[in-house]
């Protein structure tokens, strides 16, 4: 319960259902159609343990046994069992079973129902029975008692002044006891897809708080201090560009000289701390503008790190920009410091002096730079790549990297972009940059959709991509087939997925590849493979020894290949359009014509559908994230959040920024009114987490 953020009363009262299950009602066997999920109720007449290709346990079950018409027949049928699961289903027993019915193979059966043993006339719920996000360990039952009991005890009481609530929004009260547990015949879909009023003011009060707390944190930032730094004439910013191989695209030189403003204040030697993201496209080049950005820390005296989510990232991502500055910097007698998991003992060691010691004027890495013995002797600038990826809490340990009053300036990158009004009315607190330019030259990669049979053709086309020098990415997406269930999903679910034959998985595409293209090197790389390993073989493909490379997404983002010219991506419908998108963005970084192939197997949703057809008719990302909402609906890819907003549970940015706009508003209102409800707002929110969103 810790684990999920689940302390205070109000924690529980806030942690609202997944979905419900209906169990206010019995269905009867004769109603229900195929594909219905429904609870119904029946005496278990024989069990018994086959062998049909696989062990699994049967149970039938009749419907009213006693009863006048007998009722109907059902076969429950389990893969996974265990046998006191057996014992429980011996025959005589009355089980109220829940799940999806099924025409099968033996008639009709749920497979995996969940199963309760019940009393003649046991009584029904008397409302909609909630589902909550839980994690390994903690059971569903469990869980549901503790929220129940949270919520009665949790104090309710309106902290808000009327006017700060939008009208015909119910009292916070009301709506909480409603989502938890709705009344008999509430409509299912429309609570799912939250325009419900309840579900409105939950994601206004979440967003007032982020806003409060956002407007709050900006005037505390203009209170701290941090080293103004200012290029220096004839130092390593000019040297940089006059090596680099390229010239900045106008917005490249735009979002450098927002950085450089912001980085050398107004003449004085100090000045506020940055805190600016800069967002722009896959392949915009923001590396370049992170490179630019450290020169200016450098020269004027102070040390920059580099932070990435995976050591993939820092070490391919990074290598390029290391490779600009390294024989500058020592040319300069300053040098790089490598900070990652795998770099461990003596070779680590050295690194962590270097950062002490200021020898290493750029720290590269990834967590690993922020770990409490890594002192640094003068952090200046503290740069995060794929910033969503990271925790709070790193960007905030970050930030606590430099003493002496001082604060380091924070620059944060993302490739998920939002519209830049959104982003700039949702972080209050956070300037923001946007690189909307590709760099010239670069032939728009031409994207193609495949049904999954045709991979002779495929395989053809990655023999001509590797016979003229250039290599391929092949992505799946599995691992193996034993992978964990998601969070929230109930196991038998998982069961089921793993049950799906259609689930090619990276090792068997691997094995089929290195047999279908003798001569070729093809590598692999997943997230099971071990930190050195991975890095191996990303280094091999860098070098260009691989000419394919099989993966799941750990190469989601980052990686930069420019001789990668084409990119298969199996089973594309079963990913969301911007990891579509982020993927696809691997290739085309170079001048030669790159292609994305999408391959699917059929039958293709309509949302599969038409993230598919948004991937053959755009390549633009801003008009990917567009599509994207207008696609999936809220609550389809729950847990798929957009970059920067991981701290909102409620509220999606797009989707509800009518509500986010009037949050702003009251937000400057209560601060200014009514500063003690502003803060019992917020505490009531965000808890301890409120020092946390000024990171
Ligand atoms: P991202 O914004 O996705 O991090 P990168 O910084 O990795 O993009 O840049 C993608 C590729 O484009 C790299 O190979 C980089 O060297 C190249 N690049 C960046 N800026 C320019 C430019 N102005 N002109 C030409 N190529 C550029
Ligand atoms: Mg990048």
């Amino acid at each position: 319960m810790h684990r999920l953020g689940l302390v205070r009363d109000i924690d529980l009262a806030l942690h609202l259902p997944l979905r419900y299950e209906d169990e206010t009602r019995l269905s009867r066997l004769s109603r229900l159609r195929d594909g219905e999920a429904a609870l119904v109720e029946g005496v278990v007449q024989d069990s018994r343990v086959e062998s049909r290709g696989r062990r699994q346990l049967l149970v039938r079950l009749q419907e009213d046994p006693d009863g006048g018409d007998r009722g109907g027949e059902l076969t429950l049928r389990f893969l996974n069992f265990h046998s006191g699961q057996q014992r429980q289903m011996a025959p005589g027993t009355r089980l109220r079973v829940r799940g999806e019915l099924r025409g099968g193979f033996l008639g009709r059966e749920m497979v995996h129902p969940v199963v309760r043993a019940v009393a003649e006339g046991e009584p029904l719920s008397a409302s909609l029975t909630p589902v909550y996000p839980t994690s390994a360990g903690l059971p569903q039952a469990y869980l549901r008692k503790a929220v129940a009991s949270g919520l009665h005890r949790a104090v309710l009481a309106e902290v808000l002044p009327p006017e700060a609530i939008p009208p015909g929004l119910p009292p916070l009260k009301e709506a909480l006891r409603f989502l938890h547990h709705p009344p008999p015949g509430t409509d299912l879909e429309a609570l799912h897809e939250r325009h419900h009023p309840a579900w409105q003011r939950l994601k206004y009060d979440e967003l007032l708080a982020q806003q409060i707390s956002q407007q709050q944190a900006r005037v505390e930032r203009g209170r701290l201090t941090a080293p103004a730094l200012r290029v220096a004439a004839g130092g390593l910013y000019e040297a940089l560009l006059g090596v680099l191989p390229f010239a900045l695209t106008g917005a490249q030189q735009r979002v450098v000289e927002e950085i450089a403003a912001d980085l050398a204040g107004e003449g004085l030697d100090t000045t506020r701390p940055m805190h600016r993201l800069l967002q722009g496209d896959v392949g915009a080049g923001k590396t370049v503008v992170a490179a630019l950005a450290a020169a200016v820390a450098i020269d004027a005296g102070w040390q920059c790190a580099l932070m990435a989510p995976t050591e993939i990232l820092a070490e391919q991502h990074f290598r390029k920009l290391v490779g600009w500055l390294l024989p500058l910097l020592e040319a300069r007698g300053r040098t790089v410091a490598w900070l990652t998991g795998s770099r461990k003992g003596k070779a680590r060691a050295q690194m962590v002096e270097r950062v002490a010691s200021g020898e290493a004027a750029l720290v590269v890495g990834t967590h690993a730079v922020i770990q409490d013995d890594v002192h640094y002797a003068r952090l200046g600038l503290a740069i995060v790549d794929e910033q969503h990826r990271f925790g709070v809490h790193q960007r905030l340990a970050l930030r606590r990297k430099l003493a002496g009053g001082l604060e380091p300036h924070l620059l944060m990158m993302s490739a998920t972009p939002i519209p830049r009004t959104l982003a700039m009315s949702y972080y209050a607190d956070l300037d923001v940059s946007t690189i909307d330019e590709l760099p010239p030259g670069r032939t728009p990669i031409v994207t193609k959709v495949f049904v999954d049979g045709r991979r002779e053709e495929i395989v053809a086309r990655i023999r001509d991509e590797a016979a003229g020098g250039r290599q391929v990415y092949w992505v799946c997406p599995l691992i193996e087939e034993a992978e964990e269930p998601p969070e929230g999903r109930e196991p038998a679910t998982a069961a089921l997925a793993r049950e799906q034959p259609a689930l090619r998985n990276v090792i068997e595409t691997h094995a089929m590849l290195e047999q279908a293209l003798p001569g070729l090197a093809v590598g692999l790389v997943h997230g099971r493979l071990k930190a050195a390993d991975k890095a191996a073989v990303m280094a091999r493909f860098s070098a260009g020894e691989l000419a394919v490379l099989v993966a799941t997404t750990v190469i989601e983002v980052g990686v930069d290949v420019p001789n990668a010219s084409l990119m298969v991506i199996e089973h594309a419908e079963r990913f969301g359009l911007s990891q579509l998108h982020q993927l696809r963005g691997r290739v085309g970084r170079g001048s030669q014509a790159s292609a994305c192939v999408l391959l699917y197997s059929p039958p293709l949703s309509d949302s599969g559908k038409q993230r598919l057809k948004a991937m053959v008719e755009t390549t633009d990302g801003f008009e990917i994230a567009r599509r994207d909402l207008e696609i999936r609906g809220p609550g389809e890819f729950m847990g798929e959040r957009q970059s920067g907003d991981a701290m909102l549970r409620f509220a999606d940015l797009q989707e509800d920024e009518a509500l986010l706009r009037a949050a702003r508003q009251a937000a400057a209102a209560l601060l200014r009114d009514h500063p003690e409800a502003a803060a019992r707002h917020v505490s009531r929110w965000l808890g301890t987490k409120a020092e946390l969103l000024k990171a």
